[in-house]
């Protein structure tokens, strides 16, 4: 069903309020809907909001457009950034950029190929792009939802 895309935004950003300590800023239409599964959508959402975070993101952006082809919602971070030799294989199940690194901080190498997966499953479309010192901007294509109407008795 149709999913209320600001209400989903601001579901993240009240879920990490309390243990992250940088901000996360919300930029999203008031009347923007897509269609799908609210818990599968938090789902990436709260992946890549995660990843941001382990990456020492002290700033993330969320932002959703509405576009022609339908609706896009960015993740952008101020983290690390991701070496462009690894940006082709991010997606695959178990890939980690620095294996010793990332299993310090914990996690499985899952998280990207779930999200891909969901994503997929919607009928979109996940890529990313970064810049090694300066951030990572993950972007998800979703189809537009037309607003849920009254219901009539
Ligand atoms: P899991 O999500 O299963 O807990 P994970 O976070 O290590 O484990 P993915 O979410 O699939 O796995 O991410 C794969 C790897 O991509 C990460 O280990 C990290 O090296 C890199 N990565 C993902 N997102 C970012 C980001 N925003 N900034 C920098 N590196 C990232
Ligand atoms: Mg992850």
């Amino acid at each position: 069903g149709p999913v209320h895309v600001l209400t989903l935004l601001e579901q993240i950003q009240e879920d990490y309020a309390r243990s992250f300590e940088g901000r996360i800023e919300l930029e999203a239409p008031e009347r923007l809907w897509v269609q799908g599964d609210p818990e599968r959508l938090h789902q990436v959402l709260a992946n890549l909001v995660s990843n941001a975070i382990k990456a020492r993101a002290t700033r993330v952006r969320l932002v959703a457009r509405d576009v022609s082809a339908g609706v896009v919602i960015r993740v952008e971070d101020n983290g690390e950034g991701i070496p462009a030799e690894h940006l082709s294989n991010l997606f695959e199940r178990f890939y980690r950029v620095d294996k010793a690194r990332d299993r310090e901080r914990g996690g499985t190498g899952l998280g990207l190929a779930i999200v891909k997966n969901i994503v997929e499953a919607h009928g979109g479309r996940v890529w990313v792009e970064s810049t090694v010192g300066k951030g990572t901007t993950f972007s998800v294509s979703l189809m537009r939802a037309t607003a849920p109407q009254p219901q009539l008795h």
